[in-house]
């Protein structure tokens, strides 16, 4: 079968991956609408080939060339589908920039996302993982998602429920992996907004800034400066964000680490459970700053791996490996990833 025209060959995905990783997709094609989506299903033009939607990517690591053919999804577009005294139902499309679109409702006035500014990517990646930071995860905004089956073409709405989210996880990282592209995401946001601060670093940034009653646009403005200030911006420094996801354990496991290692920082969590900083553990382990070739980790955050120019994704995978065995040994902790490899 002759490929469609808009379909590249051999195509390098170095500005495609917040990594900045040099891997090159066999094929690679643009999608501005679901219409043109559906038609590359029908036409058979993605069949017998791995495929890979990519939005921002900056939850993704490439460790070597990806053979089959890469989907970027930049369609547009937000719509307010209705209000009610309190709230309001906002429908975003999947290839609007995350930050551009909280950014779009803080001055709107709808609350509910501020505290996930300036976190990077797409809007149509945001319930994959269920992006969280400062105290919120989007699930709690989100309606429901709209996602195209990449077999058959059919346009399915899928619920909150439906989504089955948790810490950092959905439906679409597990049973329905890489079998859906979501296409758009509908959100209910506040007309009325309570500002989110159980974070304790947003009311220190705020008391900084002399705010004393901030509005959803304070709580951005402080935010985006807390994230400027800690984490690497990957124009700058490769990086993927956060690589490892906070280990979740039993509350009497923790409670007995605690016991060899008295400044163990953990979260409860109710039912027995008990969040671990996976960023504590790896510093304990000396891996801050720490740096091999190209790969390493942050200076100032260790859980974050960045490539300071010409590390392969193989070098990161390995460095990743090496963290999770020496925390596994000092802590007996497992360290899952929070970046999808591929
Ligand atoms: C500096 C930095 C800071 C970060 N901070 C945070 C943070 O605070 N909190 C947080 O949760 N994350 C954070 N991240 C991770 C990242 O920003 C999020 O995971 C984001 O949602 C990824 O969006 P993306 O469009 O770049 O996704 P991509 O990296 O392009 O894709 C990620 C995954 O989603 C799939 N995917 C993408 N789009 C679609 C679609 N439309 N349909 C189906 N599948 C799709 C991809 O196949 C891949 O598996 C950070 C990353 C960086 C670089």
């Amino acid at each position: 079968m002759p490929l469609y025209s808009h379909i590249k060959e051999d195509f390098s995905l170095h500005s495609f991956n917040t990594f900045h990783i040099d891997a090159v997709a066999r094929y690679f094609t643009e999608v501005d609408n679901i219409e043109t989506l559906k038609e590359l299903i029908s036409s058979g033009q993605l069949d017998d080939k791995p495929l890979l939607i990519v939005g921002g990517g900056s939850n993704l690591l490439f460790t070597g060339n990806f053979k089959g053919i890469v989907v970027h999804l930049i369609n547009k577009g937000i719509e307010i589908i209705s209000r009610s005294d309190d709230s309001v139902i906002v429908k975003a499309s999947a290839g609007e920039n995350w930050h551009e679109f909280v950014t779009y409702c803080v001055k709107q006035g709808f609350g509910g996302i501020e505290n996930l500014s300036l976190i990077p990517g797409n809007v149509g990646s945001c319930p994959i993982q269920n992006i969280g930071a400062y105290g919120v995860e989007v699930k709690d905004t989100i309606l429901s998602v709209d996602a195209v089956d990449l077999h058959t073409g059919e346009l399915l709405n899928f619920s909150n429920k439906e989504c089955r989210f948790g810490y950092r996880d959905s439906i679409f990282k597990r049973d329905l992996k890489g079998k859906f592209a979501v296409c758009s995401v509908t959100f209910q946001l506040k007309l009325n907004p309570v500002v989110q601060l159980e974070y304790g670093a947003i009311t220190q940034e705020l008391s900084e800034m002399g705010i004393e009653n901030p509005t959803i646009a304070d709580v951005s403005k402080a935010v985006c400066s807390i994230r400027h200030s800690k984490l690497p911006d990957p124009k700058m420094l490769g990086n993927a964000g956060s690589f490892f996801k906070n280990p979740t354990v039993d509350e009497k496991f923790a409670e007995k680490l605690a016991e060899t290692f008295p400044k163990l920082v953990s979260y409860p969590l109710g039912k027995e459970k008990v969040k671990l900083a996976a960023g504590w553990l790896i510093e304990q382990c000396g891996w801050k700053g720490f740096r091999d070739g190209d790969a390493g980790v942050h200076e100032k955050q260790s859980l974050v791996l960045v490539n300071y120019g010409n590390a392969t994704g193989s070098n990161i995978l390995t460095l990743a490996h090496r963290i999770q065995n020496s925390v596994y040994e000092r802590f007996g902790v497992k360290l899952e990833m929070e970046v999808n490899v591929i």
